[in-house]
């Protein structure tokens, strides 16, 4: 079966079935959307680009950006991020406070919340204008001028966010945040509001799949090192306390975010993307995570 057959056929049997998942509510904004979008795409690195159900229309792909986000700070900084942040998996929610205390107000990683939240206090201590430098650095990787933030989210997000901020003031009284709070939790709800569709999220994401280089215009952004690296802090970080699980039934790095979409990533061969708003009770994608386990089980194709 070739690519587009497998998706369509993947893409029909999920749809059909029963969808156990809930959309995130405590984003009021999230909420507002058809429950039943779904959409699914694959890019390969040798730029083929196959699609099935709603995956040319945008939606918030909240978390997914925290990868990205990474990438600049990890190029801003190099190694030395490592003191502010960690590299293994919380087994926790993405927005738990346990762990912060105890481990002094370095977060496990840059995927759960603490962790995203101290890389946008690196952005900020380094860039002169974060928010702009940001989103001219995802249009970059994108290969798309339209990409935006969606500042109804970002509003939203801001007068609920009592967590975030709870994550924030904690962190400060360990000294891990250098920045203002409020200056903080705005660049952060700025990253976390960026709209794609699985397809423009499969592209941008190709340079994880490309050892670093973009497939547009061979713009090397990573070094293979980093590449690697990055990878692997989404294989076992990037869906929180259903990495485990994800690595045992995907078998690939992937990312996830509040907005229903997960992208994963096959280094040397391909990204894929899905959308389902209705979440499973981790917090990720409840037929995104089914689509994607269909599909490498069908192609045989996972990094073990
Ligand atoms: N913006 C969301 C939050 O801060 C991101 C969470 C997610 O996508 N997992 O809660």
């Amino acid at each position: 079966m070739n690519h587009q057959e497998l998706l369509d056929s993947l893409y029909q049997k999920i749809k059909n079935k029963p969808d156990k998942g809930k959309v995130a509510k405590y984003i009021p904004e999230l909420k507002k959307i058809n429950p039943d979008k779904f959409g699914v795409n694959l890019f390969t690195t040798t730029c083929k680009s196959y699609g099935a159900g709603d995956y040319q229309e945008r939606f918030s792909i909240q978390s997914i950006a925290k990868v990205l986000s990474l990438t600049l700070a990890i190029n801003l900084v190099g190694k030395k991020i490592w003191n502010r942040v960690g590299v293994e998996p919380s087994g926790d929610p993405f927005n738990s406070l346990v762990q912060l205390e105890f481990e002094k107000g370095i977060p496990r990683n840059p995927m759960i919340n603490s962790g995203a939240l101290v890389v946008c206090d690196i952005l900020i201590s380094k860039l002169k204008e974060p928010k702009k430098e940001f989103l001219a650095f995802v249009r970059k990787l994108a290969n798309n001028n339209t990409i935006a933030y969606n500042k109804k989210i970002v509003a939203s997000e801001k007068a609920f966010g009592f967590k975030n901020t709870a994550h924030v003031n904690l962190m400060k009284s360990f000294k891990n945040i250098k920045n203002e709070i409020d200056e903080v939790l705005d660049l952060y709800y700025h990253i976390c509001s960026i709209e794609m569709s699985c397809e423009e999220l499969s592209k941008t994401f190709l340079l994880y799949a490309n050892g670093g280089v973009l497939t547009h215009n061979n713009e090397r952004i990573l070094t293979v090192s980093r590449t690697k690296r990055i990878n692997a802090i989404m294989q076992l970080c990037g869906l929180y306390d259903e990495a485990g699980e994800f690595s045992f039934k995907v078998g690939l790095p992937g990312k996830s975010g509040v907005g229903g979409g997960i992208v994963a990533v096959h280094p040397g061969k391909y990204c894929i993307s899905v959308w389902s708003p209705k979440l499973n009770k981790k917090g990720n994608s409840y037929k995104g995570f089914q689509i994607l386990e269909q599909f490498t089980t069908e192609t045989e194709s996972s990094i073990f």
